[in-house]
């Protein structure tokens, strides 16, 4: 008889795939998977890598990027509900609609979006280079930016650049408020705050460190502080704990750590990862035309220099 681990370890082998998990899955996810990291990370990593399968453990947006990115391969995604109510919040044709009220606007589009948002973009971004992003589109043009009305809000701080945000949050980011922080601070008085951009400005300002997933790490990294409190979604305590066992982590949310959790990225269980690679399926695919116009937006963004 043998357990799940050991079946998902040689059909990986018999499929010549590769496990990707996102930051935010559960710890039994992340610890099988071959590469862990932010989403956009994972699907460089999955362009870059030789396997002809890729296994996607996160949500449907990075599936697809992970698609868009390694066309010729086959991206499975155990679970394919599991969707993203931030990148739901914006559609192609809404966005559309928009550019033609604004002809002239540049269309800046975090990578939570779909696929169909991506190819009506310019460039896209992640949460680690939105701002340097932002900087490399010439100061006259206007500038629109999708979907995540937080992050847009930080990078406007950040670059003094006014933009236009669409108005998208993530219903995990957006629910931490400044009396969370202050809370956790009163708690833990010694700890360095780390928050994520797709947080209230309210909350981003009261940050010792605003940091995408990536960023979180080499902020602990960097920093000669002993605890931090860590304002994203709880999954991220795992990976932080793992890579920095001498240091404390403290959820932002400690008297309600549900509230922390996004139900997209808690799907995945270790049987849905071994009848994926079993079946081959369900496999993601995006259309040829939709996924070149969105690897064009993808492209520029990874041309822009990191500082
Ligand atoms: S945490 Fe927010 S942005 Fe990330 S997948 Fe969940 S809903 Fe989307």
């Amino acid at each position: 008889m043998h357990t799940l681990t050991e079946e998902i370890n040689h059909l990986k082998k018999e499929r010549r795939a590769i496990i990707l998990a996102h930051n935010y899955e559960p710890p039994e996810i992340q610890d099988i998977a071959d590469i862990t990291g932010d989403s956009l990370g994972l699907s460089v990593d999955a362009a870059r890598l030789d396997q002809p399968v890729i296994v996607f453990c996160g949500v449907r947006f990075m599936a697809e990027s992970a698609a868009i990115l390694a066309p010729g391969k086959t991206v499975l995604l155990p679970r394919l509900e599991c969707g993203c109510g931030l990148a739901d919040m914006a559609t192609a044709h809404a966005l559309r609609s928009m550019r033609r009220e604004r002809p002239e606007a540049v269309v800046v589009t975090y990578v939570n979006s779909s696929a169909e948002v991506k190819a009506e973009s310019d460039i896209c971004c992640t949460s680690g280079n939105a701002v340097n992003v932002v900087r490399s589109i010439p100061e006259k043009r206007e500038i629109i930016f999708v979907p995540d009305r937080n992050l847009g809000a930080y990078v406007q701080a950040q670059t003094g650049r006014r933009l236009i945000l669409w108005n998208g949050a993530c219903p995990v980011h957006d629910a931490i408020r400044a009396a969370d922080i202050i809370k956790a601070r009163e708690k833990h008085p010694e700890a360095l705050v780390m928050v994520h951009p797709e947080c209230r400005p309210e909350v981003t300002q009261l940050a010792d460190g605003v940091c995408s997933t990536g960023g979180m790490s080499d902020f602990v990294r960097q920093s000669h502080a002993q605890e931090f409190i860590v304002a994203t979604e709880e999954g991220m305590l795992y990976p932080l704990r793992k890579a920095h066992p001498e240091r404390i982590f403290h959820p932002v949310s400690q008297d309600s750590p549900q509230r922390m959790i996004c139900p997209d990225m808690k799907m995945i269980t270790l049987k849905d990862l071994r009848d994926a690679l079993k079946k081959m399926e369900p496999v993601i695919t995006v259309n040829p035309e939709i996924a070149d116009r969105a690897r064009s937006a993808l492209e520029r963004m990874l041309a822009v220099p990191r500082n």
